[in-house]
């Protein structure tokens, strides 16, 4: 199954110059959705961690499904003003605009581990500020899983420290 022939790309989407993934043309194709699970499982259920945390809205999609069939609890980063208890807070720059990410503190436990799940790695700013996050509560990160990555936009390189995990690669 080529997965990636499955993702819709829409060019000057949300503004001109970006070549947008659009990932719902895959999430409907349930064989390709079901790929992308396999796939994404495949290269972490060996790595040692705790937890899944997936970040707002589309690491949601990916995210739950592999804490679910890894045996693991599922942690959400989200947008701001959307968690009800106290909140650990970051702001970062995206490919477009800017974005805030928020975490419940006591969400994580210092010693704990995760694998932070997105859809896209493009820039690397928000897997960066979610790293940020875990990492101001005292837990480490295992490593970071994206299905899709933009490699001409090096986010790899802002999370050299890490290992970083991509199912799709797209030069531009
Ligand atoms: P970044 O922080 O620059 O790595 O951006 C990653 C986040 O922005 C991901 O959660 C993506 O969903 C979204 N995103 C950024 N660029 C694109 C793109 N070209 N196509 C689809 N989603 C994107």
């Amino acid at each position: 199954m080529d997965i990636k022939s499955t993702i819709r790309v829409i060019e000057d989407y949300p503004v001109e110059g970006i070549s947008f993934k659009d990932i719902t043309t895959l999430l409907k194709n349930k064989e390709a959705f079901e790929e992308s699970l396999d796939l994404l499982e495949k290269e972490i259920k060996d790595l040692d961690f705790d937890y899944i945390v997936g970040i707002e809205s589309r690491g949601f999609i990916f995210g739950a499904p592999l804490a679910d069939r890894l045996n693991k609890g599922f942690i959400p980063i989200r947008k701001p003003g959307k968690l009800p208890g106290e909140i650990e807070k970051v702001s970062y720059e995206l490919e477009y605009g800017e974005n805030e990410l928020e975490m419940h503190k006591d969400s994580l436990r210092p010693g704990d581990k995760v694998v932070i799940v997105d859809d896209l790695i493009a820039t690397g700013g928000s897997a960066k500020a979610a790293a940020n996050l875990i990492e101001s509560l005292g837990a480490k990160v295992s490593a970071f899983e994206f299905l899709i990555e933009l490699e001409d936009l090096n986010g790899r390189d802002v999370l050299d420290d890490y290992k970083v995990i991509s199912v799709v690669k797209y030069d531009h």
